[in-house]
């Protein structure tokens, strides 16, 4: 038979680096993994053979874990869907996963501490069998047909496919351990006890057979036989009290149940005995898969009737901004087999998945009030699906009213976060609006020239640092009946009674140069709207704002960014009429609007105003001439 040699993707071959390099500190996990992706083939088959009868036979499902002290491998297989070749080499060979790319990148500009977080966060599934083993052999047989094929490498660049023997469906995995895990240091991999106890400790709750073979003492004086036993209970947490559960057994089952890294963050045990009988186990994970916001990302619940798994990853029960949500619901009000459509109309979902999200809610509001940490470190993670799940709100006032008081932003008070509350809280009295600001960070907006006043003034502005931010704020509109202000919005204005003052000398100025400013317009071009004093600076000589509707500077790049470039923000560029550079312009347009000064003046002032808000203009090197040239005159 032919032995065909295949690469990995590339990406794979660095992930495959690392795990061999080996990270990870915990060196049992592998066998989770194998042993938890045996169960999905499980599930897979059972599932497959609901619709497609030729799959049904009458083996009973089961996974077989055998160490060998002889041959200083383990091996695990299960009679689950089995993969062919096709599938070998897609599943196998390559990582599908948006996010993959940037998450390498993180990982290779961060620290070896941080890595090792970092990979906890990605999990490797199959791979982590090269943590233990510097050979592995797979031989799978999918289920319906009769040929098998054979994957085995080194982990390093390269895999071999060959076509083999197989007598039933299902996959075979040949760890060939390195000599460190049979016995010569801390671990022992191929000892019976050993495994068993890590199948007891990492995979109790795996809902098939987990067996092994053991020996005891035959009839005979000193005659061994071999006794097959199931080593894993089976017995589904979620069906005990809660109060019997611990901390660890419940973070042990969300890392088998859903192939978690790490310990979740917060858990959900939910009981329900109303209309609809109901168990729900959910939790929300320590950190944000990498692609979470990407399409490929799958959310939903597993859905269990009586015990019995019948789907993975249902979306109906919760809405799309607990998409980070995981877990699963056990409800014997809905049937064994359901089909996806059905679930969509049926009213014992929407009944569920109503109650857990006020749950969710509830339990979220909780943590706000009483472990501001832990908010705050659940916020870093997930807050952006509640901003978009607000922007998606749009005509739904109710769901915005639940999401509005679990929002934070950072402001300029001390740059920490704050709830929108406890901004109004704040407000001095003669504050009639919520004062915001747009840019890429926090930096970036205490250096916005229009900051200036605001800081002077004492006045506290609500930092909208992500993209999302401003469409999010844009829906809210207000908050406790307080409208929100860009700042950087043309008809921003104090209230206070010297900045009236300000306002009405700048507008006393502005009558008497109304020709001057018809000429910078002309001058800077159609790209602007209107040309105007302002009041709002104090020290910067000219700024950018937007038109009161539509998209901001910011809002517009962001449309730019998902090829939307029609979008684009209404622009005034407002000058400061008490800066020097008012005067100079003065004096040159005195020469005439034509004068070549008095134009190179007018766009190097737009250029620079587009720069402040991080908007290239146009000709970038037209720009750097100008300046250079006044830099030397
Ligand atoms: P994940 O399980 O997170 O998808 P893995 O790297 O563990 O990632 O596995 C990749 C894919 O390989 C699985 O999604 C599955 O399709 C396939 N696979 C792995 N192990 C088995 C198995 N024992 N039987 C059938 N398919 C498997």
């Amino acid at each position: 038979m032919s032995v065909e040699k295949l690469q990995f993707q590339a990406e794979t071959k660095r992930l495959l680096d690392l795990v061999v390099n080996s990270i990870y500190t915990n060196k049992e996990i592998f066998l989770r993994e194998l042993i938890s992706n045996a169960s999905d083939a499980l599930d897979k088959l059972r599932i497959e053979s609901l619709t497609n009868k030729a799959l049904a036979d009458d083996s009973e499902p089961e996974i077989f874990v055998v160490p060998d002290a002889n041959t200083k491998t383990i091996t695990i297989s299960d009679n689950g869907i089995g993969m062919t070749r096709d599938e070998v080499i897609s599943n196998i060979g390559t990582i599908a996963k948006s996010g993959t790319k940037d998450f390498l990148e993180k990982l290779r500009e961060s620290t070896a501490a941080a890595a090792q977080e970092l990979i906890g966060q990605f999990g490797v599934g199959f791979y982590s069998a090269f943590i233990v083993a510097d050979k592995v052999e797979l031989i799978t047989r999918k289920a319906g047909t009769d040929s098998a094929v054979k994957w085995t490498s080194d982990g390093a660049g390269e895999y071999e496919l060959e076509d083999c023997d197989k007598d039933s469906r299902g996959t075979i995995i040949i760890l060939h351990l390195k000599p460190e895990f049979c016995g010569d240091d801390e671990y022992n991999f191929t000892d019976v006890y050993e495994i068993e106890r890590l199948v007891k400790k990492y995979s109790d709750f795996v809902r098939y057979p987990i067996k092994m073979n053991f020996e005891v003492k035959g009839k005979e004086e000193d005659s061994p036989t071999i006794e097959i036993r199931t080593v894993n209970s089976m017995k589904p947490l979620w069906t005990r009290a809660k109060s019997e559960i611990t901390r660890e057994e419940y973070d042990e089952f969300f890392k088998q149940q859903l192939h978690e890294w790490e310990a979740p963050q917060e858990i959900f045990h939910v009981k329900a005995e109303g209309t609809v009988e109901y168990t729900a186990l959910l939790c929300i994970p320590k950190h944000a898969a990498p692609n979470l916001y990407y399409s490929d990302y799958e959310a939903g619940l597993q859905l269990y009737s009586r015990h019995v798994f019948i789907m993975d990853k249902c979306k109906d029960f919760l809405p799309d901004y607990l998409r980070f949500v995981k877990g699963l619901v056990d409800s014997p009000d809905l049937p064994l087999n359901i089909s996806r459509e059905i679930l969509q109309q049926s009213v014992e979902v929407k009944v569920i998945g109503k109650a857990l999200e006020k749950n969710i809610l509830k339990q979220l509001s909780k943590m706000l009030r009483d472990d501001r940490d832990q908010y705050e470190e659940f916020w870093r993670e997930f807050g952006k699906s509640f901003k978009i799940g607000v922007y998606n709100s749009m005509f739904d006032k109710k769901l915005q009213d639940s999401l509005k008081d679990l929002l934070l932003f950072q402001t300029s008070r001390d740059g920490k976060f704050s709830t929108l509350a406890e901004y109004v809280e704040r407000m001095p009295e003669s504050q009639k609006k919520i004062y915001c600001a747009a840019g890429k960070d926090s930096s970036a907006i205490e250096r916005l020239p229009q900051m200036e006043l605001l800081r002077e003034r004492g006045l506290e502005v609500v930092y909208m640092t992500d993209p999302v931010d401003e469409f999010t704020i844009d829906v809210l509109n207000a908050y406790a009946e307080k409208e929100f202000q860009s700042i950087t919005r043309e008809n921003f204005e104090l209230d206070d009674a010297e900045s009236q003052k300000v306002k009405a000398e700048v507008e006393e100025i502005a009558k008497s140069h109304e020709d001057l400013l018809k000429d910078v317009k002309a001058a800077v071009g159609d790209t602007v709207k209107e040309v105007r004093l302002t009041s709002r600076l104090k020290s910067g000589a000219v700024c950018l704002v937007t038109g009161e509707g539509g998209p901001s500077l910011s809002m517009e790049k962001t449309f730019a960014s998902m090829n939307n470039p029609m979008f684009k923000a209404t622009q005034i560029l407002e000058l400061n009429p008490n800066h020097a550079v008012f005067n100079k312009l003065e004096n040159l347009h005195a020469l005439g609007k034509d004068n070549q000064s008095f134009k190179d003046l007018c766009t190097t002032l737009y250029a620079l105003a587009l720069l402040i808000e991080g908007v290239m203009p146009e000709n970038p090197a037209d720009l750097a001439n100008k300046v250079t040239d006044l830099l030397t005159k």
